[in-house]
């Protein structure tokens, strides 16, 4: 018996299971091959930043107070810039989440009067509230900034002919999201955002195109601004923290695009000259530094999970074959004994809480019990590995992250554990 099985049946894992996976993991070797060409790529890409950049020792010590000549965090925006090939970035602890980095974005490049466009239908479920699609105070709408939305097509293309007739005199920016979130449409690949964004730009030059890249960074070896977007957005306890980083968001983009954000953020007069690190350098350089290896990993579990299940017969959404532009994987398993012991396995390969049995909760904004599994060192962080999803139909649940392969794995393995205990799949 090899090393690894004895420490798998070691730590709950029967050899049932075992063998079912370890064929599949087997017959994965030539695509974690392709990712891991892409996680070498974007390593070489940030390290290259950083040296360009001249990261030095002294760009890890902090400040505080206004934080006024903060060299690390003026020299960490200058990184961000050069992975993301834009003019500048704003990268912030004081961005509290990938929503707050949105609708910073969206509240300081509109003005009253101004029309904001997704031709990519409705977006992700957080925004809802900042654009003022359900009512909420301070949104987009009651400064006067209206919204229009395209949908895709049935097939998931782009609906060109009403995204021309959406487009007008008032409208000023695009919202494109590049992650499906949770939604049953493909995520978008970074070839097919510049596709949509040729198009709009040939109606309208100076409209300003944002992309919501949330969980899809560092997943393809290029980015939404390398093939025109004018504003890339998305949180540090995702991708790009690596794991590490244990708050913020980042935006990145067009010169003018940041310094308006920055003026929203800070204050007018004040902009990127303020905001104090404190002790978060390290983390935010280090997380950085390890992402595109993290993403690799987050990926290479979600193709295994996608594998491990559609071999049982669940649906799997993405399925196991098709390439991958974020790290997001669905299962559906119909009912609700299947999605909560899917959970349950995840949480006993947590390195934290590992202890802990998941519970369905009435989590305020759902319309039914949701379940959660999250063993993280970053709470709520979604590049660790987690898993949740509703109790209602098509009892379907989203997983996602895994800062190490061996871990994301693992938990898929545990997963597969529970519900062989509990009879719910056969092998
Ligand atoms: C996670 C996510 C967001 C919002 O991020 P939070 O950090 O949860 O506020 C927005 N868009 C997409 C596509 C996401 O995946």
């Amino acid at each position: 018996m090899n090393l690894s099985k004895e420490m798998y049946l070691k730590a709950g894992i029967s050899e049932k299971v075992y063998d079912h996976c370890e064929k599949i993991w087997l017959s994965l070797e030539d695509r974690f091959k392709k990712i891991d060409e892409i996680s070498e790529y974007n390593q070489l890409k940030v390290i290259k930043a950083m040296q360009d950049n001249r990261v030095s020792e002294a760009c890890l010590m902090g400040t505080t107070g206004y934080g006024y000549n903060d060299l690390g965090r003026e020299t960490l925006e200058k990184v961000y810039a050069s992975v993301f090939n834009t003019e500048d970035a704003l990268v912030r602890p004081q961005i509290t989440c990938g929503t707050h980095a949105l609708a910073l974005a969206l509240m300081s490049n509109l003005r009253p009067g101004d029309e904001l466009l997704s031709p990519v239908g409705k977006p992700y479920d957080t925004l809802e509230e900042v654009i003022g699609i359900r009512f909420s105070k301070g949104s987009l709408a009651e400064y006067g900034v209206t919204y229009k939305q395209v949908d895709l097509k049935e097939n998931g293309d782009f609906d060109l002919e009403r995204i021309k007739n959406a487009i007008n005199e008032r409208t000023h920016m695009v919202t494109i999201q590049r992650s499906k979130g949770y939604q049953t449409r493909p995520t978008l690949s970074v070839e097919k955002i510049g596709e949509l964004i040729s198009f709009i730009k040939g109606i309208k030059s100076d409209v300003i195109c944002m992309v919501d890249n949330c969980y899809g960074e560092f997943t393809e070896i290029i980015e939404p601004s390398d093939v025109g977007a004018d504003l890339v957005v998305g949180s540090l306890i995702k991708n790009p923290g690596g794991g590490l980083c244990p708050t913020g968001g980042y935006l990145a983009g067009k010169k003018e695009c940041i310094e308006n954000a920055a003026y929203r953020l800070t204050s007018p007069g004040l902009g990127k000259e303020v905001g104090a690190s404190l002790n978060m350098l390290p983390s935010m350089f280090q997380g950085f530094f390890m992402a595109p290896s993290v993403t690799a990993n987050a990926a290479k579990s979600a193709i295994f999970a996608a594998n491990i299940y559609e071999r049982l017969g669940f649906p799997v959404i993405p399925d196991g074959k098709v390439e991958r532009y974020d790290i997001i994987q669905s299962v559906v398993f119909k009912n609700a004994e299947g999605l909560c012991a899917f959970c349950e396995g995840i949480q006993k390969a947590a390195p934290v809480d590992g202890f802990v049995k998941p519970e369905p909760w009435n989590m305020p904004g759902y319309d039914s019990p949701v379940i959660m599994a999250a063993g993280a060192f970053v709470s709520g962080s979604s590049i660790e590995l987690s898993a949740d999803g509703p109790l209602r139909d098509p009892y379907a649940v989203y997983f996602q992250g895994g800062l190490t392969y061996q871990h994301g794995k693992f938990g898929i393995m545990m997963s597969l554990q529970s519900l062989y205990e509990k009879g719910i799949v056969t092998l």
